[in-house]
């Protein structure tokens, strides 16, 4: 055999190379190319965000719902009916709402916006949150996003709460109070874990800094995040606020995981 490493070399160099080159390539892309609908990936043209047929898939959670944790229910049991889970474990959060079920559609729109830069999508995303949120806005003295690590803020160079929340702020005029919360353990990605692992993962993760005090001290809270899931995290920024003194923390997200099991009454 003849000296695979030599000829193996150049195709690695190569690649190497092109890898190098493809981050700034596609960011000029970006900018020349008419926008891909995140789901389908099919050209949107100017209205950025998902095309028709993708936007007609996502599913909104209306009403009926448990008025606490907002799993819609699969039938009416009446006003003002919690579900068995709000029950038997109540979150610290007093209400959590969602614009749309998480499934494939919202799950392309949230990673978009989360890792593929997607900012175009936020004002959409963020107006349909404004619109399930409405109940809880009208309540509420400031908005708080959930924060990540800064090593995963500067990873990803943006925060996509933080970005939903300044949308949510111009939508309902609520003051978004950006730096109260911080995420001071940089805790795993939460993807894969049980509600027990999530919980413990994040216990402790969050903190109120001294100057955020003020911000939070016996205002009514609206913490938004994109997408809920267990609730872990939502819940351990929601006893971090009431611990240095929130009067009430609501949750607002863009999705939420809807598990037909866990709607029971
Ligand atoms: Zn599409």
């Amino acid at each position: 055999m003849s000296s695979p490493a030599v000829e193996e070399s150049e195709p690695t160099r190569l690649r190497r190379f092109a890898r190098a080159l493809r981050a700034p390539l596609r960011l000029a892309l970006d900018v020349a190319l008419p926008p891909l609908c995140p789901a389908c990936r099919d050209v949107v043209g100017e209205s950025a965000g998902l095309c028709a047929a993708c936007w007609s898939k996502l599913s909104p959670i209306e009403r009926p719902f448990c008025e606490r944790l907002g799993i819609p229910f699969v039938y009416d049991p009446g006003p003002g009916i919690l579900s068995m889970q709000a029950i038997a474990d109540p979150p610290a959060y007093t209400r959590a709402r969602a614009a749309v079920r998480y499934d494939d559609v919202a799950r392309a729109l949230v990673h978009a916006l989360k890792y593929a830069d997607r900012l175009d999508l936020a004002p959409t995303m963020g107006n349909w949150m404004a619109r399930a949120g409405r109940e809880l806005l009208a309540d509420a003295d400031a908005i708080v996003p959930v924060p990540l690590h800064w090593r995963r803020s500067w990873a990803r160079r943006f925060n996509q709460s933080a970005a939903l929340s300044k949308i949510i702020s111009e939508r309902s005029g609520i003051p978004v109070v950006f730096e109260a919360l911080k995420r001071v353990k940089a805790t795993p990605q939460q993807v894969g874990l049980s509600k027990s692992e999530r919980a413990l993962n994040v216990q402790g993760a969050f903190r109120v800094s001294p100057a955020g005090k003020i911000d939070v001290s016996r205002r009514r809270i609206v913490l938004v995040d994109d997408v809920l899931t267990s609730g872990a995290t939502v819940d351990a920024c929601a006893r971090a606020l009431l611990r240095a003194g929130a009067r009430q923390v609501d949750v607002l997200t863009f999705a939420r995981v809807v598990d037909a099991a866990r709607a029971t009454i």
